[in-house]
């Protein structure tokens, strides 16, 4: 792979001796491309082992970001990389479960951690991003990462067994010398913009517009930090709490219809909230603390999880529609078994195709599973089988324990899950189970 959108890299031989010859002490072992939960876990795993590690953030911490619940299977990462009780301190919110709720209140469920079938924390955490990605970029900086921020990776480009890099900051452009790039840059996707490899999924494009409120109503107990999901018929709310007094507030629904409704982004939420009786009730004292933000929840994949002297992880590589809360856990996983992986293939480069290989087929099958249930949620069927769950033979207590985040692999809980799916699927033409009847986000067009 050649990548370089210009094609020429500037003359800036930060990374090579007087005489222009790349040497041994200058070439570092990895360039992270992007400081958020992948970047930030893989540079911080990756310094551990004693290797010299560079993190290049585009952009300075704090800094706002979308994406504020995480599953139980974030903590035990949290805690491998000494971070858990700061993030605790930084006023997090304690989260239990979700809810899932119709728009008009009338069709509920609710997941508890403590009742997967496997064994889970029974508690994780609601964040700010903007301090938890800051936590997590610092705890990289201690385990020995070098941390740049305000610098953008430019450009790369591959020469026989490392990779020359051109970062821009204010002071200029500097070329760098490196043995592995993990790209960690999100949404944004370095590498696979360089090489032209992404593959949109979805084909009904979703967006999705959000802000913070004050004044949100909570339930009590273990369930005031819990997600709160509110269905319609062709799209999602989301209520997380994030501190004490905040919550963020979100909708998600399909690209056409927000052009249709020519709305702009506080009348769109605005009506959408009202039409949706379970968040208007919730909503009755909110007073709005930001600005009405908007992004695209598109679905996508790029080419290569991995190649000769490269390794992407979370949304660098993929995006999932966020129903699940998986994308902080997944960048967090793949960073993390991305820095893992770079560890193994600097100690024995004989064996690098093979732990390459072993890397990406664990991570996709992680992927393609989640992939498959977010296709089912937004079924009617999965709907009425979801929201009206039936308790007999622990299937609710299965399907809990998938959209968890858990994975496990015993015959019990994945049978479960399977005949579920199955139902839903039958639903639509057998009717299996009560239909809930769910609203448009928006309001019809007028004639
Ligand atoms: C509407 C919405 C709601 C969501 N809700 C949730 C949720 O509730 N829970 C959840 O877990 N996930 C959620 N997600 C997904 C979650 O936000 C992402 O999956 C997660 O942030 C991915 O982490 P990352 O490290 O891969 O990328 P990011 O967090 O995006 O970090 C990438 C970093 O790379 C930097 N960067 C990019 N390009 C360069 C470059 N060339 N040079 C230097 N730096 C660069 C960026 O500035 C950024 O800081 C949601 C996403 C959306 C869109």
């Amino acid at each position: 792979m050649d990548i370089c959108p210009s094609g020429l890299l500037p003359e800036a031989p930060s990374s090579t001796n007087n005489t222009g010859v790349s040497t041994a002490e200058n070439v570092l072992d990895a360039i992270v491309v992007g400081g958020g939960p992948a970047g930030a876990t893989a540079a911080n795993k990756l310094a551990r082992t004693g290797a010299s590690v560079l993190v290049c953030e585009k952009a300075t911490f704090p800094r706002f970001h979308v994406g504020e619940s995480l599953l139980p299977t974030n903590v035990p990462l949290l805690q491998e990389l000494g971070v858990e009780e700061e993030i605790r301190a930084a006023g997090s919110v304690t989260k239990h479960g979700a809810e899932v709720i119709s728009a008009d209140g009338e069709a509920r469920t609710a997941i508890y951690f403590r009742q997967a079938m496997c064994p889970l924390p029974e508690t994780t955490f609601q964040v700010e991003r903007a301090t938890f990605d800051n936590i997590l970029l610092r705890a990289a900086d201690k385990a020995g990462a070098e941390v740049r921020e305000g610098t953008l990776v430019k450009s790369c480009v591959r020469e026989k067994d490392h990779w020359k890099v051109v970062l821009e900051d204010d002071s200029g452009t500097t070329e760098k010398i490196c043995k592995w790039i993990i790209d960690g840059s999100g949404r944004d996707t370095f590498l696979a913009n360089q090489n032209r490899s992404k593959e949109m999924l979805a084909q009904h494009k979703r967006v999705s517009f959000f802000a913070h409120f004050d004044h949100v109503w909570r339930a009590e107990g273990d369930a005031q930090g819990n997600t709160v999901l509110v269905r319609t018929a062709d799209g999602w709310f989301w209520l997380i709490p994030v501190s004490a007094t905040r919550t963020s507030v979100g909708v998600v629904l399909p690209a056409s219809e927000v052009r249709r409704s020519g709305l702009r982004p506080e009348a769109l939420l605005e009506q959408a909230i009202e039409r949706a009786p379970e968040m208007a009730r919730r909503m009755q004292s909110a007073v709005r603390a930001t600005e009405v933000q908007g992004t695209s929840d598109f679905s996508y994949r790029t080419g290569d999880m991995t190649g000769p002297g490269f390794i992407t992880a979370g949304d660098a590589y993929s995006f999932l529609d966020p129903i699940f809360s998986t994308g902080v856990w997944l960048a967090m996983r793949g960073g993390a078994g991305a820095a893992e992986t770079v560890a193994k293939c600097l100690r024995r480069p004989a064996r690098t195709d093979r732990y390459l290989r072993r890397f990406s087929k664990r991570e996709e099958r992680v992927q393609r599973h989640f992939r498959r249930l977010i296709q089912y949620f937004y079924d009617p069927g999965f709907t009425d089988v979801f929201l009206r769950p039936v308790n007999a033979f622990g299937l609710r207590r299965a399907v809990g324990t998938y959209v968890s985040g858990a994975l496990p692999q015993r015959l019990g809980p994945r049978l479960r899950l399977e005949i579920v799916l199955t139902v839903a699927r039958l639903q639509p033409r057998l009717g299996l189970v009560p239909r809930v009847i769910l609203p448009q986000t928006l309001a019809p067009s007028t004639p």
